[in-house]
């Protein structure tokens, strides 16, 4: 049945076309009413879902349950984030752009020694940005974003989890550029010394990393036929493949896996300037009262502190007119509510703290310098 959908839905040249999908279907601003736009919505959900059964019809050695369950599940629609939705953090981003945005929109100028790399690591303390990176790389570079943890890829079936794995790097090729990025990716290749480790997360991990070699014919060794073989299906295009993992505990990662993370990109709390620009961000369509001078000392007062600590902080903060009001809240107009002042962020502090000890930071500062990328 999918074939007859497919046939009156589909003109020729979207068949396999790669890349997110759905993205393409309508222009937003040719539509010049709401009704229209919610049409063009359905239209882009039924163009998506028979494109995904097409594409899953089409893969080979790869169990269809598990197909669809990566696109019900793991592949990201939608919600997207931007470069500069993110505050500081340029050199990562710099990093980023060199290492997947340009090879993934001039492939033909990162070839031989500029072919690009297959695994990057985003490290660092929880908060300061890693998620976000990722998703607006996906976002810049115009890539299908496969989103992925531990809970996503664990079933309870045996052999099920494999099956999941290679029907997400599957899928990932076909709909290349491709971003599968893995949160917490310690939960998934933690040391193999681990005890704890059992039988089916050891039967995942050996499963991504066999995959994962099998993406590049230059990394993959004895793996090099398979790769090549791989490179010649229909439009499958594996060299646009990146794992892109992020973690808050980098020193628990399995050695081979980290050997594969050729980058390995460390993420720090973020600067004075940084955090300057976030609260500016966060205040910016809020009524407030603070001067130059006001942001400056609240730049100082939160030193130590994560870019997620300080949306809450700026959270609580916010609610301060609110609390002031009690439920007189429910009757006050709008305009009558007085705006958010620095008094608002001084009595947030004195419940709303750094989630990141001193001592932790030395640890993150250490493995950056033994094992990070420089840059
Ligand atoms: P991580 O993956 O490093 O744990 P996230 O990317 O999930 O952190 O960030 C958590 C939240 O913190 C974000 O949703 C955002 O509100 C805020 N945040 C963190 N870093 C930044 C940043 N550099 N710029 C803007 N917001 C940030």
């Amino acid at each position: 049945t999918s074939t007859k959908k497919t046939n009156q839905r589909i003109p020729e040249q979207r068949k396999f076309k790669t890349g997110p999908i759905g993205s393409e279907s309508v222009a937003k601003n040719t539509l010049p009413n709401s009704e229209e736009k919610d049409d063009a919505e359905v239209d882009k959900k039924v163009l998506r879902e028979i494109l995904e059964d097409e594409i899953i019809d089409s893969l080979q050695g790869v169990d269809k349950q598990a197909a669809k369950q990566i696109f019900a599940e793991i592949v990201v629609h939608g919600d997207e984030v931007h470069w500069d939705d993110i505050a500081g953090l340029e050199s990562a981003k710099y990093s980023l752009k060199e290492a997947v945005v340009y090879p993934f929109l001039r492939p033909d100028l990162f070839r031989g020694l500029r072919e690009p790399v297959r695994g990057m690591l985003l490290f660092g303390p929880p908060g300061t940005g890693k998620t976000m990176l990722a998703r607006s790389v996906a976002t810049e570079s115009r890539s299908t974003f496969f989103s992925i943890s531990a809970s996503s890829l664990t079933s309870k079936y045996l052999g099920e989890s494999e099956k999941l794995v290679r029907a997400l790097f599957a899928i990932a090729k076909k709909l290349s550029p491709s971003i599968i990025f893995v949160d917490e990716i310690d939960s998934i290749m933690g040391s193999r010394n681990n005890e704890n480790e059992n039988e089916s997360s050891r039967r995942i991990k050996n499963e991504f990393l066999v995959q994962w070699s099998s993406l590049s014919s230059a990394a993959a060794g004895s793996n090099k036929e398979e790769a090549d073989n791989s490179n010649n299906d229909d439009k499958g295009d594996d060299t646009r493949v990146l794992v892109l993992a992020a973690t808050n505990l980098p020193w628990s990662i399995d050695e081979a896996a980290r050997r594969r993370f050729v980058r390995r990109q460390y993420i720090p709390l973020p600067e004075g300037q940084t955090r300057y620009v976030q609260f500016k961000k966060l205040l910016s369509c809020q009524k407030h009262t603070l001067t130059e001078p006001d942001f400056d000392e609240l730049v100082k007062i939160t030193e130590g502190f994560s870019g997620s600590d300080i949306t809450s902080l700026a959270k609580d903060a916010a609610m301060g007119p609110l609390r002031d009001l009690g439920d007189k809240l429910l009757e006050t107009e709008r305009d009558m509510i007085r705006p958010i002042g620095l008094v608002d962020f001084k009595s947030s502090l004195e419940y709303i703290k750094p989630s990141v000890s001193q001592d932790g930071l030395v640890k993150y500062e250490e493995w950056a310098s033994q094992f990070g990328s420089s840059g």
